[in-house]
């Protein structure tokens, strides 16, 4: 009777800049907290959350189109820009659709 690793329900959730819908593991939370927008890499951060690729392109799109705002239901302040613009910096540049860094690293692997 050893357990089974649940692998039929996985949570799934939308990213905020493309809309597409994927496991829950595989975006970045981003959470409103009382001390502004923050990223959430523990995904445990009470609050209001919402979801982007780790991938830049989704990251522009949602902050210029403010679909992250509208999300998160709050105005983003200066002080949240330029912290989501810091993370935004250090990911990939991945136009592409289909692959993900890790999936890219493991193949180069
Ligand atoms: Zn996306």
């Amino acid at each position: 009777m050893a357990k089974k690793r649940r692998g039929k329900h996985v949570p799934q959730r939308t990213c905020v800049g493309c809309h597409q819908t994927l496991p829950k593991r595989q975006l970045v939370r981003l959470v409103r907290t009382p001390a502004g927008v923050r990223v959430d890499l523990t995904g445990r951060l009470p609050g209001r959350g919402a979801y982007l690729h780790d991938r830049r392109s989704c990251w522009e799109r949602a902050l210029a189109k403010g679909t992250l705002a509208r999300a998160l239901r709050v105005a983003l302040t200066d002080d949240d820009l330029a912290r989501l613009k810091a993370f935004m910096a250090v990911l990939p540049d991945d136009e592409d659709d289909g692959e993900s860094a890790a999936e890219a690293s493991a193949r180069a692997g």
